[in-house]
């Protein structure tokens, strides 16, 4: 409190020092001085802002840049997009938004692993499961056991990014001026009132200009390894097809609107979660 009461009085000063000054200089130099003033309580207040969001964030999230760990992951437009890169680039931009939110404390997987790689690894041990809790115990033992897997239980929310590919047919390497566009998947048992975030998430990339793929945009998969494991533990996940990674058209937005996106859906889950 005394910190805060010596920081309020400099600013006091600071203004009546300001006022004094302002008094004696002319219209044009009074237009400078009035805006040295406001980046004085403007930086105090930044300093108060982050210590505030650090004792308030309780909300976890999970980046994980898909591929990756000597799997390069889809090819596009003659070989100039590698997927593996492009889920890593995405995926910080998303971790570093998130972390300027006021309620998400956002964690990103290690990028010189794959989770599927990881995952698929680790659950050798428990046989088959779909999704449905019914081998959640088998599951977290297995992933206890792996040092490479975080402890996913403390996760409100696990956000995989991958880019996706047609068959050879369907590539578009010069550009056609059509975008194909975003999708996400989930696993087929995840609740609906769980997949209200995945289609607030495509609302925004949509709102960003990007299109939004096959109609509705969300599928819901049976096979998907991460989305059952998540889904298994009762962790809300889902997998971002962000665009296709071998239509030009595609690249070209996401190239320019990345930061625009990942600006976008950081908004989003943290709104989702407030
Ligand atoms: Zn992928």
């Amino acid at each position: 409190m005394r910190k805060l009461n010596r920081k309020h009085m400099m600013t006091v000063l600071m203004g009546v020092v300001l006022l004094t000054a302002l008094s004696f200089v002319s219209p044009a130099m009074a237009e400078e001085t009035t805006g040295a003033e406001d980046t004085v309580p403007a930086g105090q207040e930044t300093i108060l802002d982050q210590q505030k969001k650090q004792d308030t964030k309780d909300v976890r999230v999970l980046v994980m840049c898909g591929h990756g760990q000597g799997d390069v992951g889809a090819v596009g437009c003659n070989g100039a997009y590698q997927e593996y890169a492009y889920t890593r680039d995405f995926g910080k931009r998303i971790y570093e938004a998130l972390q300027e939110t006021d309620n998400i404390e956002a964690d990103l997987y290690q990028t010189k692993y794959d989770m599927f790689q990881q995952m698929r690894a680790t659950v050798r041990s428990v046989g088959s499961f779909s999704g449905n809790g019914n081998r959640r115990k088998q599951l977290l033992k297995a992933i206890g056991s792996n040092v490479r897997i975080p402890d996913l239980e403390e996760y409100d929310y696990a956000l995989e990014i991958h880019f996706n590919a047609t068959v050879p047919s369907g590539k578009d390497p010069r550009g056609n001026g059509v975008m194909k566009g975003c999708g996400i998947y989930v696993n087929s048992y995840k609740a609906s009132s769980e997949r209200k975030i995945d289609k607030k998430i495509l609302k925004a990339m949509k709102g960003c200009g990007m299109k939004i793929w096959g109609g509705a945009g969300l599928f819901g998969s049976p096979d998907l390894l991460n989305a059952k494991a998540f889904n298994e533990l009762g962790i809300n996940y889902s997998l971002l097809e962000t665009c296709f990674i071998d239509d030009k058209d595609d690249m070209k937005f996401y190239r320019k609107h990345r930061d625009e996106m990942a600006q976008a859906i950081a908004d989003t889950i943290s709104d989702y979660f407030d």
